[in-house]
């Protein structure tokens, strides 16, 4: 049995919500963080979160493979680039992905931009997707660590994101699910704000953690929009 809980808060300091993120059919799931100026943000990730729910909504029958995940965010990409060149207004606009697909063997993920996937395993988080963000490339190479990638002054720069290039890069993998296994889609709302050892607590209860996580995210000051999808592999 899988169960999922879903939770977004714009926050204490924006004013708007540029995250969107949905429950899918086919047990697949989806959470984009927008960027860009005036209403362009939002509409990205609006944007992307509609057009993978048609590409799942009109697949058919054959099951969800990972290149299938990777080729929904490119269809996204491509209405996103379509929107920016008919409204002048939104060019520029753009948005991170992040995506899940459960069958009853494999967890199957696709991702750009810096929201996350999490698995928490016999009690233990461990962060699937790596941040495509030039403070990871910064940790990678070795010139800051990741506590000072934590409060890094251009932690914002991503190196990739959805809408703003003709093919971007998405990284995908799948691995065999094991009984118990809980997940995290996250923006960075979330991530910049609760530390992962905080996450990794609260994600061992049962019953809406992904409400827990957001209002964690608020108590610690919210100074972004914040989302978290959880999925639950036990039902608890
Ligand atoms: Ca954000």
């Amino acid at each position: 049995m899988i169960k999922s809980y879903l939770a977004t808060d714009i926050g204490h300091v924006r004013k708007d919500n540029e995250d969107a993120s949905a429950i899918l059919p086919r047990h697949a799931f989806v959470v984009a963080d927008g960027m860009g100026g005036h209403a362009g943000g939002g509409t990205a990730s609006q944007i992307l979160v509609h057009s993978v729910r048609q590409y799942i909504d009109d697949f058919g029958d054959r099951a969800l493979q990972e290149d299938d995940l990777a080729q929904a965010i490119l269809a996204a990409n491509r209405d996103i680039l379509a929107t920016a060149f008919e409204k002048p207004a939104l060019r520029g606009m753009g948005t991170t992905a992040v995506l899940l697909a459960l069958d009853k063997e494999k967890a199957r993920w696709a991702h750009v931009g810096d929201s996350r996937l999490y698995l928490l395993r016999a009690g233990k988080l461990r962060q699937v997707t790596r941040d495509h963000s030039l403070v990871e490339e910064l940790v990678c190479n070795g010139t800051i660590t990741e506590e000072e990638a934590r409060v890094h002054p251009r932690k914002n720069i991503l190196t990739r994101a959805v809408g703003v290039e003709v093919a971007p890069k998405v990284d995908s993998g799948s691995f065999a699910l094991a009984d118990g296994d809980r997940f995290l889609l996250c923006t960075d709302g979330l991530t910049n704000m609760v530390e992962d050892v905080e996450i990794q607590n609260l994600m061992q209860n049962t019953g809406d953690v992904a409400h827990a996580l957001v209002q964690k995210a608020l108590a610690a000051g919210g100074h972004d929009n914040v989302t978290a999808l959880v999925v639950a592999i036990d039902g608890a």
